[in-house]
């Protein structure tokens, strides 16, 4: 049986100030390794961003948006399919954020204010769903480790960004104390080779809510995967 591959985390360098690839570039590589859908994700306003923070709300969201659409357009041509995400950053913590759109962003001008709380309240009620990315990560700008399961959807328990291999165990452990739905991701800024992550399902996804409805019903497996280059293919697996 044929599985479908998708990315779940990735940047583009349209979006994140620490991504080195554009989301067209990002579009050929994952379509060159087999995979049929990817997610754009890049830096909120509150993370790495690359966008000016001095432009009007609704100019500084269509430059955010760049780089997914870029990813899109280049997807349409070459036959993936490119989906839209966001990782919004609250302190030390990262949430993916799946199931709103820049429409849904232009007419929220005050997530500017930065609130958490009131972000994952409108996310959910829009229908979206919050994945708190590599929890347990360590590194030099992270100060803390800050876990909020009650605005928490899904753990994110593989990451192949992070250094050490402790940090996705201790991802585990804290989907099995609170019994989460779990997912995993590249979390991909610029590397060419090395190991991806790839969320693998039986029936490809090709809308947000098709992976919304896959991590929560628990229909995926997550394998990490070496690419040697950028141009093999993921064919064999
Ligand atoms: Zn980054
Ligand atoms: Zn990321």
């Amino acid at each position: 049986m044929k599985k479908h591959l998708c990315e779940a985390h990735l940047h583009t360098s349209e979006g994140s100030a620490c991504a080195s690839v554009s989301g067209a570039e990002q579009a050929e590589r994952y379509r060159a390794l087999g995979y049929d859908t990817i997610f754009v994700t890049d830096h909120f306003f509150n993370g790495n961003s690359a966008v000016d923070r001095s432009l009007p709300w609704e100019e500084r969201i269509n430059a955010y948006c760049r780089g997914f659409e870029n990813a899109q357009a280049r997807g349409k041509e070459i036959g993936l399919t490119v989906l839209f995400g966001i990782e919004y950053t609250y302190g030390s913590a990262d949430f993916l954020t799946y199931g709103v759109d820049k429409r849904w962003l232009v007419s929220h001008p005050e997530l500017e204010d930065n609130d958490f709380f009131r972000y994952a309240a409108l996310v959910h009620e829009a229908g979206g769903f919050l994945v708190h990315a590599h929890p347990f990560r360590r590194a030099g700008y992270l100060r803390e480790i800050r876990l909020i399961p009650d605005y928490t959807d899904a753990v994110e328990i593989i990451n192949t960004h992070n250094k050490d291999g402790l940090s996705n165990e201790r991802a585990k452990w804290y989907a099995r104390q609170f019994d989460f739905c779990v997912t995993g991701g590249t979390d991909n800024h610029d590397v060419p080779a090395g190991e991806f992550c790839a969320v693998c399902t039986e029936k490809k996804i090709t809308t947000v809510s098709d992976y919304i409805s896959a991590v929560k019903n628990r229909k995926l497996t997550l394998e990490t995967i070496q690419f040697e280059s950028e141009m093999q293919t993921a064919e064999h697996i």
